[in-house]
């Protein structure tokens, strides 16, 4: 299981070091992507770049910081949707062109890319990563050899089908961009000597700043010297915002599309109550992602949220030995059970999600192995049953349990003395955003962009549309 992409972009008036506060907004993004972290700036004759395997701490030191000098940078912490875990794949992406450099931090993945890069490969041009990020480079240096940054982004999304938010570091100039449909969350912020731009709000709050609004869906922001441009590139009439971002993936104190993540948690919380209410003596989360929900569920229901399970949040790349209890032994040093809270005890337990139903699987074996007597899932998602072809990591459809077993089933299969998931209207209604402008792909197994062999209800805008 993987996590998307995090993205940042910062853009000082002076000689500021843009470099330090894109390394603590990559902090704050790090929830987003822990196998890579890179950091370009740019000081107005050169860029620098450094980028490295590894979690932010481990990539950055303070000589580093020192050494990327700068007033304008992006960066990029990243787990692979797209591309295999290698060196080859950090992001920001560099390419070096007649007339500068261009960096890029993607989060997203294109439904396209094969095809594009084939078409680009016949022009003899080489690729050396696997990711999509390097195509859209290399599209936008195509573009740019004859027409105005205006123009040539606007040709370049005009060939991407899929979801992208970008940052780009064209010399000293910062340009991001948000898909059409606004799959992927971003942000931007004022700071005391310039802006920023996140993939989520807690970047700006780590650096002090002050949360503008979201990027429009189809919209390019220019910053430069100390001021931004605003270009509505292309309007879509429906957007297609990601419920995963709601679901697990984002920080529950960040903003997206005018909703706070917290909040929404609260309410599909409070929802599962509603849709499946429980006799029980305590509502535990499955800690971390479980929380906000069980909370919910409590304020609701009268139920007690009491602790029942506890999260090692420091086991990182911990290695387990292979043998027959390797994986009870991976659940172990992830979670423990806090004994005297559960024991004789008929709990609702609360997860984010189900996806293959393994962890599920291997908490309730935890929970009862605890004594605990009677055990109620409630899952704050709809069944996943179809896989994201938008840039989470999810899984394939074989592997999904949703898409094969009835509740029932699944219920069985996990333990569980019962099971209740939140139903899309729940999901639709706590998340407080119409459904047409939601990507429920994932949960009905219809896409807001044409992708081969699946069903499709409102596509990107086709070439003649924009
Ligand atoms: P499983 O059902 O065993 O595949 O695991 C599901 C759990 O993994 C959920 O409870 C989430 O907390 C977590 N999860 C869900 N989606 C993802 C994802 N795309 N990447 C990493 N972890 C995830």
């Amino acid at each position: 299981m993987h996590e998307e992409c995090g993205i940042v972009g910062v853009s000082f008036k002076e000689e500021t070091s843009a470099a330090l506060s894109i390394y603590y907004a990559l902090f704050a993004l790090q929830h987003r992507g822990q196998e890579s972290a890179g950091i370009t700036v740019h000081d107005g004759s050169q860029v620098r770049t450094l980028k490295g395997m590894g979690l932010v701490p481990d990539v950055f030191n303070k000589a580093d910081i020192q050494k990327l000098k700068g007033h304008v940078g992006i960066g990029h912490v990243r787990y692979s949707t797209t591309g295999s875990s290698k060196i080859e794949n950090c992001q920001p992406l560099l390419v070096s062109f007649k007339s500068g450099t261009i960096a890029i931090a993607h989060n997203g993945n294109l439904v396209n890319s094969k095809e594009l890069r084939t078409e680009l490969e016949k022009e003899g041009r080489i690729f050396l990563s696997e990711s999509d990020t390097e195509v859209i480079a290399h599209l936008l240096v195509k573009e740019l050899m004859h027409s105005e940054l205006k123009d040539a982004v606007k040709d370049v999304i005009k060939q991407l089908v899929g979801s992208y938010s970008l940052a780009i570091l064209i010399d000293k100039t910062v340009i991001v961009i948000r898909d059409p449909l606004g799959i992927k969350p971003l942000c931007f912020g004022s700071l005391d000597n310039g802006y920023v731009v996140a993939s989520e709000s807690v970047a700006i709050d780590i650096l002090n700043g002050q949360l503008i609004r979201d990027v429009a869906p189809g919209e390019m922001l220019v910053f430069n010297n100390g001021t931004y441009e605003s270009h509505q590139l292309v309007k879509s009439k429906n957007t297609a915002h990601c419920v995963f971002e709601y679901i697990y993936f984002a920080r529950p104190d960040s903003v997206i599309d005018g909703q706070l993540v917290y909040n929404v948690r609260m309410r599909i919380g409070e929802m599962l109550f509603k849709e499946h209410p429980a006799i029980a003596d305590i509502v535990s989360p499955v800690p971390d992602s479980g929380i906000t929900y069980a909370i919910g569920f409590s304020k609701k229901s009268g139920i007690d949220y009491m602790e029942g399970l506890m999260k090692n949040r420091y086991i990182g790349r911990t290695f387990i030995m292979p043998g027959q209890d390797m994986r009870e032994t991976a659940v172990r040093l992830k979670l423990n059970t806090i004994k005297p809270n559960i024991e004789g005890k008929s709990i609702v337990l609360i997860d984010d999600s189900i996806v293959r139903g393994t962890t599920s699987r291997r908490i309730i074996d935890m929970v009862r192995k605890s004594g605990t007597r009677e055990i109620h899932m409630r899952v704050a998602s709809p069944p996943i049953i179809s896989p994201c072809y938008l840039g989470i990591d999810m899984a394939t459809r074989e592997e999904l349990i949703a898409a094969h077993k009835t509740v029932k089933g699944v219920e069985a299969l996990i333990n569980a003395d019962s099971l209740g998931y939140l139903s899309i209207d729940g999901l639709v209604e706590s998340i407080g955003i119409p459904m047409d402008d939601l990507c429920l792909g994932c949960l009905s197994g219809i896409y807001p962009v044409e992708i081969p062999g699946e069903k499709c209800i409102k596509r990107q805008l086709k070439l003649s549309e924009f």
